[in-house]
Formats: C-alpha cells, structure tokens, sequence
C-alpha cells in the first residue's frame, strides 16, 4: 500500500480502477469486500488498483472510530448490536488479544483509563459482547484488518491520498487522450465513461475555508479555484464521504458580545470540543454568564455530557448546563431501574389488525405509535418498555404498506418513528441520568430559533406549539449537537458540486442521494454510508443510515456491485 499527501508527493495524476473517497467504516467496508471479490477473482481483473482519498490522515476508521472522536468516547449500543456476527467474532479475538494494554490503558491505545479501570471485571471475563466499547478500539481493529490483508495480497495495489475531493467529472476525448499518455503503469481508466476526482492538499482550497479543513464553498467549483489540483481518475468511484457538517443554528458571530459558539462537534473531535469549551467558560467576562447551552439531545449531546464528566470538568462546573431539545430529554437517557418486560401494543397491534393492506398508510403507523408510548408511559411504563414490540409490529406493517406509502415512511415517518427506538443503557445513559437526576443538568423543551449575544452573554429565543419564547438564563457558551445538515441544503463544498455540477439528485427526503438497485446514483458513481438514506427501490429501503451495523452489512452488496460493474467496463473501447 502506499500513501501519498496531495501536493507533498503527488504531483502527477493517478489512476486506478476504483477510486473509494472517505476512509471511514463505509469506505472500509467497501474495500474490504472489494478485495474479497478480487481474490475470488470477480472484478474481471489481474490487479486491482484502487485509491482511497480522505481529508483526514486517520484512514480507515473514519469520524467517529479514530482519533476525531474522544479517548471516552464508547459505542452507543453494547458490542452485540454493534457488529453482525463474523466481523465481531474477529473484533473479540483482536481484544482478547489485546487484553492486558487494554487493562492498562496503553497509550498507544487512546482510551480513557476510566473505562479500562470501571470493566476490569468484564473485561478479565472476556464478556466483551455486554460491553459499551471505546470506539477508537474499533478503529484500531479495522484499519489492521486492512493492512493485514493488503500484506497479504498481491494483487491488489491501493493508493491513500491524503486531501479534499472536491468536484467529480465524467472524462471527454480530450481527458482520455491525456490518461492515455500518463506513464505510471497503472490501471486503464481511460475508456469512455471514466471517472474522475479532483482532489486539493487539505486546507487548500480558497472560498469560506475554515480553520478545520471540513466545509467549502461552492464557488470552489470555479476553473482558477481547480487549476493545481490532482486528478485521480478511475472506472468506478465511491461516495462514501459519511454525513453533511453538522446544521448551522441561527446566530449572528458578527455580534460584539461575550459568549462563544461552539458550531462543530466533530471536525475536531470530543477532547478539542471540551479543551474550548473550558477555555470559552474561563475567558467569560467578571459579571458574564458561565452557564453552558448545549442545543440537541442526541448521541453527540449524550457524548459530550460523558466526556465532561470523564474528563472531570463537571466537577469544576460552578455553573448551569441546559439542554434544549425539540422533543425534550429523550426516555433513553434515563435509567429506569425497575425496567418491565409485559409491555403489548394497543393501537399499533389493533390497527394491523383490523386494517386491509391496501388501506393501510404510513401516517397512521407513527400515529398509533405516538398513541401507544403515551399510553404506555400513562400506565407506569417507560418509553423503553416500549422498544422491542413497537419495532417488530413497524417492521411488520413496512412489508404490508402499500408503495406509496412505504415511499412516505422512507422519507418522513420512518425517522420520526426511530426517535422512539433510540439506543439505550451503558455508560452514557448512567452519566446522563444521574446529571439530570442531580440537577447539575437542566433539561429545556423547544426549538431553538435564534441568539443574540450580549455583554452578559448569549440569549436565546426558542419556539414550540406554544409560540416563541426567550430562555430565562443567558449563556457564555453554546455548543451545537443539533445533527446534520440535509444533504440538498448543504454547505459542504464536495457535496454541492457534486449536485450543482456533477447532476446527482438528492433523495426526496434530502438526506442522501438518489441511487438504483445498484447503489449508483450515475453510471459508475456508487454510494455507501449515511448518504444512502431516503432510498426505497427493489434493493434498498432506507430512511437513515447510521448503524455501523447495517452499514457493514450493506457493504457487501455494494462491494459485489462495484465488482459487476468493473466485469462490465473492462471490455468497453478506449
Ligand atoms: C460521533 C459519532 C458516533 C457514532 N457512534 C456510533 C455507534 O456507537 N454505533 C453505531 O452503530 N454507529 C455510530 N455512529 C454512526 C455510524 O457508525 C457512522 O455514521 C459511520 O461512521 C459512518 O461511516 P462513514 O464511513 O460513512 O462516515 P465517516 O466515518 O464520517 O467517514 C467519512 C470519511 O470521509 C472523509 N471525507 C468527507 N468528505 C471528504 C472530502 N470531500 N474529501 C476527502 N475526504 C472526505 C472524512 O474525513 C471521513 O474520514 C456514529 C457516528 C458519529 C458521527
């Protein structure tokens, strides 16, 4: 395998047969069963030559596996659901292996001592499966099953490039002639329907660059902004490029005041988040508010809570930490210790019942679910009780909804259905529950419209079904886990050309990209990951894709599919 920096080694074109962009567990994934196909010889190819491109140098662990998450930063679900089955036999034996520098917390590790120290006894029984993992403990495991194969192969020859795609083209004549000329020996990407990736060193692009590397304009698109980048072209290409930036919430930074807005919670990772948060709250003016607005409750809100307190910070707190989030606090971050197991559905189980297929539709579903968790809760159930037979009877009804319909629950319903299946248990769910329990954490309910910042630092106006209203506290720092941006509304550079200027249509439910049967959403142009969502067609039915689980799994079908299309191209004229 050999690495190359954009701009640093690479000064010529490259070619390949697939070009994979993004090293995350999607790209991964997808490499890996590509190279499965090419032992058993399916890609039609004597030597597969494939590049892998990220922004970032952490290849192949991606976001939320490597060094951009935090040392405390766990699954959110225990390691049995984590994983399909093969793949977590081999994550087991690599941490039983692994045993003792895990117990000790080895630095070259990165995991918070914490954790090693909290599932000693677990860990020494091998009861990995209970266990809410480290996620940089499965990043380590999946770029050594890479490097471990590819030492092994000798077939295949995969080029990491370290740098920004930033445009996608479909090769002409003139492109062609010029692939046709280069002189490094490498696969033929140059028959008519070829692909290629214009990539630029990180940070290299101009636009509204920011400091992280992570966002771009789409004035990048421009010929002068594209002039010194490198071409990497290729038969087929994967987007698997992960979820758009994180949403930007309305605020004016041109404000003089004296609040900090912290706007991304992952292109830096947890422990740089919670480094500036500290410092923001320090800098906080004699008379200013110290309180910390955190806008979200999702996982990365639920992660942050878990970092802060590993990282001791909390202790520290001598101020108030809110939450705001539209629905409230969800029913999983609350450990309920006297859980039930006799919970039945009433309206949901009726309405299968007594309702034709053709009849059925997809509003009706999320409305006898919100009914049933209502009544579920009224009679001393918690929302979790709930889980495992709202999900089964969903399922069931998904099967029998009719198309229409089932294009609606992948668009809309599906989504607001899963805020009542969220992960829950483990380590995050006791920190948040006791912080709530404790009152160190506040919970708001509503949707955060604006903020103003002040002297005394920021104020926040909020709406729900009530109307607007302002919160009483004035912040000195507030941290945005509201989740991603849609995919059709995006800021990200990459992203919009490849809409505005490459043709790919968004998903109706904006999430992702159209693709077909084939996971392409262009001739060659395949998609793997969260990107997929909002897809329903005779292969895929997906309304959100960020189980590591199902990415995994999905992998596979698209590995097999980059394969047929590699068989396919290879007889095409160049
Ligand atoms: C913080 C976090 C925690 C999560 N925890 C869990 C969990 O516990 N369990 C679970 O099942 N799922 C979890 N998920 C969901 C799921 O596992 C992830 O969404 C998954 O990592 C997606 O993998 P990916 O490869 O598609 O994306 P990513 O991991 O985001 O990888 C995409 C890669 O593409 C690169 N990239 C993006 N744009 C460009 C560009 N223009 N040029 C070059 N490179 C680019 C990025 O640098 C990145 O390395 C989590 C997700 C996040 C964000």
């Amino acid at each position: 395998m050999s690495t190359q920096k954009i701009s640093e080694d690479i000064r010529d074109d490259v070619s390949a047969d697939v070009i994979i962009v993004g090293a995350g567990v999607s790209g991964t994934s997808t490499l890996l069963r590509l190279l499965e196909e090419q032992r058993t010889g399916a890609t039609g190819t004597d030597r597969l030559r494939v590049a892998v491109i990220d922004r970032s140098d952490d290849m192949f662990t991606g976001l939320p596996y490597g060094s951009r998450s935090g040392g405390a930063s766990l699954i959110v679900t225990s390691l049995d659901e984590f994983l399909p089955d093969g793949i977590r036999q081999d994550f087991i034996a690599w941490l039983e292996a692994r045993k003792e520098r895990i117990l000790a917390a080895d630095a070259s590790l990165g995991i918070s001592p914490h954790w090693a120290e909290e599932h000693a006894e677990e860990i020494r029984g091998g009861q990995w499966d209970s266990l809410f993992i480290p996620r940089r403990l499965f990043g380590h495991f999946l770029r050594g099953r890479v490097e471990d194969i590819l030492a092994s192969t000798s077939d295949v020859e995969v080029i990491r490039i370290t740098g920004e795609a930033s445009a996608l083209r479909r090769m002409g004549t003139a492109a062609r002639a010029g692939a046709a000329a280069r002189a490094d020996g490498g696969a033929d990407a140059g028959a008519e329907g070829g692909i290629e990736i214009l990539v630029a060193a990180q940070g290299a692009l101009p636009g509204n660059a920011t400091a992280d590397g992570g966002i771009r304009s789409a004035a990048d698109g421009t010929d002068d902004a594209r002039r010194g980048m490198t071409r990497v072209r290729g038969r087929s290409v994967v987007l698997a490029v992960g979820s758009p930036p994180t949403r930007m919430l309305g605020h004016d930074p041109a404000n003089a005041g004296s609040g900090r807005f912290l706007d991304d919670t992952h292109v830096h990772g947890m422990d740089h988040l919670l480094q500036e948060a500290r410092a923001a709250i320090r800098a906080m003016p004699e008379g200013a508010s110290r309180d910390i607005l955190v806008v979200g409750a999702n996982a990365d809100a639920l992660e942050l809570l878990h970092a802060t307190v590993r990282a001791g910070l909390e202790r520290a707190w001598d101020h108030h930490v809110t939450i705001l989030a539209t629905h409230g606090i969800p029913d999983a971050w609350t450990v309920h210790p006297d859980r039930r197991s006799e919970y039945r559905s009433r309206h949901l189980a009726d309405y299968a019942a007594r309702t034709p297929d053709a009849k059925l539709t997809a509003r009706a579903v999320y409305d006898a679910v919100v009914r049933d968790v209502d009544d579920a809760m009224a009679s001393g159930f918690c929302e979790q009780d709930t889980v495992d037979e709202l999900k089964e009877l969903c399922s069931q009804l998904l099967e029998r909804l009719p198309a229409p319909e089932q294009k609606l629950y992948v668009d809309v319903y599906g989504t607001k259905v899963g805020r009542f299946a969220r992960p829950t248990g483990g380590d995050y769910q006791r920190t948040a529950s006791e912080l709530l329990e404790s009152g160190r954490v506040h919970a708001e309910r509503g949707h955060f419209e604006h903020a103003e910042n002040s002297a005394a630092g920021w104020r926040v106006t909020t709406s729900t079904e009530e109307g607007i209203s302002t919160l009483e506290r004035t912040f000195g720092v507030i941290i945005n886990c509201a989740g991603f941006e849609n995919v059709a509304e995006t800021r990200d550079g990459f992203l919009r050309s490849l809409q505005d200027e490459s043709g790919l249509r968004s998903s109706t439910s904006r999430t992702g990209f159209e693709v077909d049967e084939h996971f392409q959403a262009a001739p060659g142009v395949f998609v793997a990951g969260p990107l997929l969502a909002g897809n329903l067609n005779s292969a895929l039915r997906v309304w959100h894709l960020e189980s590591c689980r199902r990415i995994l799994a999905m992998a596979d079908t698209i590995g097999a599919e980059i394969a047929a299309h590699l068989r396919a191209t290879e007889l095409e004229p160049v």
